[in-house]
């Protein structure tokens, strides 16, 4: 009988981070001839995957279908900016476009990746290897293992918060959107809450189509009845008698915790939002796992800056302590600082003078607040 072979890396689970890592595991001349497998569930859930990077640097650049050079923010009273982002691009990736690529293009041209439909049951580790258990009975075994499993990831620090996403890829029949900007937050229909924070987010791919989305901060789970009702609100305060047919709809969940990085000095690696990629403040994922996987196959070392942990600590508990004030911070925060530096700032790229610059023109005292509330 022959032998099953034993892979030089299994990935378990075959999204961003999995299909990422992939990516740039095999573009390492290290690597090239390693021996791959692939653990896919077979989900294709549709996820729209925007990020923000310098002309040059953006992340799978043969991917993006679109990009725009200027993003919105429109304030609690109406008002909507627009400017540019320098020499930054706002970027979209549509996860049928990812997926298709590595199914029918990159997986196919690659014989050394075994690509397996499967679950995992269990990993465990032994001296040498670690044995894959999928469910329903095949074995495998690996070198050494990604793991994108959500199940194993680390708990959080503080009560767990989440931004859940309900919205609606649509086609008006005439010209009406601003196919130039990315709207990235729409504040003009203060619908706050205590128990969350609605705004809403427009990716106008043409004058005719685009992506509507109402974005939600919430300690609560996911209510698809009551965001369909802040879109439909939000749809006749802004498109009223407007014709327009619904082609797909987004849904989904982010969660948004301070995770601490697991410590995995053995075989097995989470990654993925699994490692706690996912920018707590934001939910932006798509480059951050993307720097990871980078750094995992050329073993460099990808540290993040801690205060930037520390500032998204504040806002996080802002959010879940006293949510309605988000609306007014957020206009502040646009208000007094080029989109630019804002967007560097949630990328964790500012200087702390910028920083410093950016936070004294914000309420002060409402921070302080919440700086000491959060280590009580
Ligand atoms: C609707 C939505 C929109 C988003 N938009 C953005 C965005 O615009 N920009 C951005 O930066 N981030 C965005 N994110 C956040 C983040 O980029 C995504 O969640 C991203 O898909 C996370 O990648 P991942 O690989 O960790 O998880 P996933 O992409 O969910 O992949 C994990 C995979 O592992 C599989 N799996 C889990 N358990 C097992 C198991 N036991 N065996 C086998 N397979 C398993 C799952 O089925 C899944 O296929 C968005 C998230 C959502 C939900």
């Amino acid at each position: 009988m022959k032998k099953a072979p034993i892979f030089d890396l299994a990935i378990v689970g075959a999204g961003a981070a999995g299909l990422q890592l992939l990516y740039e595991y095999l573009q390492s001349t290290e690597h090239k001839d390693s021996r791959i497998l692939l653990i896919d569930s077979g989900d294709r859930s549709k996820k729209s995957w925007c990020f923000w990077a310098a002309s040059g640097h953006e992340s799978f650049p043969f991917l993006i279908e679109k990009s725009w050079n200027k993003v919105t923010y429109r304030y609690t009273n109406s008002v909507r900016e627009t400017q540019d982002i320098d020499n930054l691009g706002y970027h979209y990736i549509s996860s049928t476009n990812f997926f298709t690529y590595f199914f029918d293009q990159f997986i196919p041209a690659h014989p050394q990746i075994t690509h397996q439909i499967g679950w995992v049951d269990t990993l465990t580790e032994t001296v040498s290897v670690v044995d894959i258990q999928i469910k329903g009975g095949s074995t495998y075994q690996a070198k050494q293992v990604a793991d994108a499993r959500i199940e194993k990831q680390v708990p959080s620090e503080k009560p767990t918060l989440s931004q859940h996403f309900w919205g609606k890829f649509i086609e008006f029949d005439t010209d009406t959107l601003d196919s130039e900007s990315a709207t990235l937050m729409d504040f003009s229909q203060a619908q706050t809450s205590d128990d969350y924070t609605v705004f809403h987010y427009i990716l106008p791919f043409s004058a005719r189509k685009g992506l509507i989305e109402t974005t939600v901060f919430s300690k609560a789970g996911y209510d698809e009845s009551a965001y369909a009702a802040h879109w439909n609100q939000y749809m006749e305060a802004n498109f009223a008698g407007k014709n327009y047919q619904v082609l797909e709809e987004e849904r989904g969940t982010i969660p948004m915790a301070l995770t601490k990085a697991p410590h995995q000095p053995g075989k097995i690696f989470a990654i993925g939002t699994a490692s706690g990629q996912v920018k707590a403040s934001t939910g932006y994922a798509f480059t951050r796992m993307h720097a990871d996987a980078k750094a995992r196959v050329h073993q460099s070392s990808f540290t993040r800056k801690p205060r930037f942990k520390f500032y998204d600590s504040i806002l996080l508990h802002m959010i879940q302590t006293e949510n309605k004030v988000i609306p007014q911070v957020m206009d502040q925060l646009f208000g007094c600082t080029p989109f630019a530096r804002v967007l560097n700032f949630l990328d964790e790229k500012t200087s702390i003078w910028q920083e410093i610059k950016m936070f004294s023109q914000l309420q002060i005292p409402l921070f302080l607040k919440h700086l000491v509330l959060k280590n009580r």
